[in-house]
């Protein structure tokens, strides 16, 4: 992971946006100090062989990944594994939420060979399970919808054997869009919280915890048989009563899996960690989530919604066989 100054301007060189500030709206802010991060929480540089080959295959089919664009902690791991998660329809997001690192502004017009690319990508990459997200498209009246429906379909297409997992924005003021992209039948819809509601306004400054919640509720009525998911960080000022209610809220909308993981702040423009939640605190969270009844549970503070989704999956069909037949 970085210090603030090196993702604070575009860190790929001779990229289109190479040198330009990635957070515009934010550098107006006072600086937030990056905290030393404990122990549990380092990573190793990455220097695996198949690390540097899943980054070569990345480049030559011209994707962006938000393990890079996030600054993801865990993408030495995962690319050794050849895990990577797509990001879709750019790399520029209309929102400028507290946490995230990918650059905010206006993005270019949507790239029609992407589905495909993407697809061809996923073939040669072998993935059992792949998962997609993208960037928020606001300025699209669909928000992108049809798109990641076309991105589900080329990868059937090219490889028919990989599970799908799509990872969408909250699709604010789209209607239809929920509909598109359960029609297009991914395994898995994913939409993460991110945090508690009373959050939102510093964390989710473009969000509505509610239309969050109701996107998941929506995905799982229109298409029960695909399995829901969502994510929330911790270590951003939430206090445990507020964590119960939202593992409440997600079970209430019939939420699958839940994952929780540690925020890390990416830069010093960025919102401030205001604790370090020990391993012990998380299988707490661990222990009670699972007792709300949720099917899979996965609370570590390197977790992050796509970290070992190809095995979670799998565990998560296991689980539901396994309650069918209880
Ligand atoms: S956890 Fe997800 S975002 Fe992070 S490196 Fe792994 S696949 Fe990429």
């Amino acid at each position: 992971m970085s210090t603030g100054i090196r993702i604070e301007v575009d860190h790929r060189a001779g990229g289109p946006r190479a040198g330009e500030l990635r957070h515009p709206e934010k550098a107006h802010r006072p600086d937030q100090p990056i905290a030393r991060k404990p122990a549990w929480i380092r990573v190793k540089a990455p220097t695996h062989p198949v690390y540097h080959e899943t980054r070569a295959l990345l480049r030559e089919h011209r994707l962006v990944t938000v393990c890079e664009e996030a600054a993801c902690p865990n993408v030495g791991e995962c690319w050794a594994h050849r895990h990577a998660t797509m990001m879709i329809m750019g790399e520029t997001c209309t929102r400028a939420c507290g946490f995230c690192n990918v650059r905010t502004g206006l993005p270019d017009a949507l790239d029609t060979g992407e589905p495909g690319r993407v697809a061809e990508a996923v073939a040669k990459l072998g993935l059992r399970h792949v998962v997609v997200t993208s960037v928020d498209r606001d300025d699209l009246p669909d928000g992108g919808a049809a798109h990641f429906a076309a991105t589900i379909a080329a990868i059937r297409d090219a490889a028919p054997g990989t599970t799908i997992e799509v990872l969408t924005p909250d699709f604010l003021r789209k209607p239809g869009a929920i509909e598109v992209v359960a029609a297009a039948r991914p395994d898995v819809f994913n939409h993460n919280l991110e945090t508690v509601p009373r959050l939102y306004p510093s964390i989710r400054p473009g969000a509505r915890y509610y239309q969050s919640l109701r996107l998941l509720d929506e995905a799982k009525r229109l298409a029960p048989g695909i399995f829901t998911k969502s994510g929330l960080m911790v270590g951003l000022g939430e206090e445990r009563a507020e964590m119960v209610q939202v593992m409440d809220d997600l079970r209430i909308a019939g939420v699958d899996f839940l994952t929780i993981g540690q925020y890390l702040q990416p830069t010093v423009k960025h919102a401030a960690v205001a604790e370090f939640v020990t391993p012990e605190h998380f299988a707490e969270y661990a222990a009670l989530a699972r007792g709300k009844g949720f099917l899979l549970v996965s609370a570590t503070p390197l977790t992050r919604s796509s970290y070992h989704a190809d095995a979670d999956f799998a565990l998560l069909r296991a689980a539901r066989e396994a309650a069918r037949a209880a």
